[in-house]
């Protein structure tokens, strides 16, 4: 019925064929392909998520996407090439940059993401949004991510292409990523369609964390149960598993999350300085705070139990604190 939707639809498959063909077979390829394999990519990998090279010629797919007969002004509305400032024809929009094709629910190529070999900025460069592709209601390997999302009912959430990469060869066959946004309410209830729990694993680093304290609520209230896998400082999925292996990721990190309360308890605890008396009342707040908003009376027992060990103060006393809270709130 759409004949554009498919022309777009069938050209995107096209290039990234292309893009496959040209990193595995050609000349130019090679340094695309020394850069994955430096990067521990494998054969395998680049065959699974159709990983490709699109080269540093300023014409290679507006020449074959001419010879193709496809319309060049849909194939710039697409996303796939640019027109020239003086409208004087069009140029290729990814250049000399590893492709990452991007896939719609039923596994269909709707854009891509280029990644540079190297530093730079913008490190990743997405296809704008268009009519096959709206970035916040995708998410990156979502269409082969929920046969396994369905039978366990549970999913994996990364933020990057190359965690969700290493990560699938590692075991985790449902995992997913945002593509460069963080994740919207749409995507939530995409996942909670889908599967029961989820579990968080973004990067070890501040930003990470942050993202994550975001998305705990954006999932709980789709009714999805929020579990984090927390990383080594600084570590991201990708390096852990090239740094500790892929046994280690899936015992130390997938199959031992923790909850999402623990997790706002962690990252309050890295924002103060324990040592000092200071640093003690006010993490000993913020936490009171942080269980007060659990509902289930046994949940916050367990937490304040902990708590009562960990500083040495009685239950007792957390408990009015947190009484107070609870007070407050209503
Ligand atoms: P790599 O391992 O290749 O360096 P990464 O996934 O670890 O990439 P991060 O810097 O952790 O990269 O960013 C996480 C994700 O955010 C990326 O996978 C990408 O989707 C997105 N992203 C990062 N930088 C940019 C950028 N400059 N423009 C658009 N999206 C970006
Ligand atoms: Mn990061
Ligand atoms: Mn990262
Ligand atoms: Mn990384």
């Amino acid at each position: 019925a759409d004949l554009e939707r498919e022309k777009l639809i069938e050209a995107h498959e096209l290039t990234a064929k292309l893009y496959n063909y040209l990193l595995k077979n050609t000349t130019h390829g090679q340094q695309a392909m020394a850069y994955l394999r430096n990067r521990g990519v494998t054969d395998k990998q680049i065959d699974h998520f159709n990983i490709g090279y699109a080269p540093r010629e300023w014409d290679t797919l507006v020449r074959f996407l001419d010879q193709r007969k496809f319309d060049l002004a849909l194939m710039e509305k697409g996303g796939l090439i640019s027109a020239k400032h003086d409208g004087s024809g069009y140029v290729d929009r990814f250049r000399e940059r590893i492709m990452f094709p991007l896939w719609s629910r039923e596994g269909k190529t709707i854009a891509f993401a280029g990644r540079l070999l190297g530093e730079g900025q913008p490190k990743y460069m997405n296809s704008p949004e268009t009519r096959l592709f709206n970035k916040s209601r995708n998410l990156y390997n979502f269409h082969h991510a929920r046969v396994d999302m369905r039978k366990h009912r549970r999913v994996v959430l990364f933020e990057g292409y190359m965690d969700v990469i290493k990560a699938w060869s590692a075991g985790v066959n449902n995992g997913v990523a945002s593509m460069g946004t963080s994740l919207t309410e749409e995507h939530a209830s995409l996942l909670q369609r889908n599967a029961d729990e989820a579990i968080i694993c973004y990067d070890g680093d501040n930003a990470g964390m942050a993202a994550a304290l975001k998305t705990i609520p954006l999932l709980e209230k789709t009714g999805l149960k929020v579990q984090v896998a927390v990383l080594p400082q600084g570590m991201d999925p990708d390096e852990y598993i090239e740094k500790h292996g892929a046994n280690a990721f899936m015992r130390e990190m997938i199959e031992h999350p923790v909850s999402a309360t623990k997790f706002k308890l962690i990252y309050a605890k890295k924002n103060h300085i324990l040592l000092e008396e200071e640093g003690r009342k006010d993490y000993l707040l913020e936490a009171a705070g942080i269980i007060a908003a659990l509902d289930s009376p046994i949940e916050r027992e367990i937490y304040l139990k902990d708590l009562s060990r960990e500083f040495d103060i009685p239950i007792e006393v957390l408990k009015q604190d947190v009484f107070h809270h609870r007070e407050k709130s209503y």
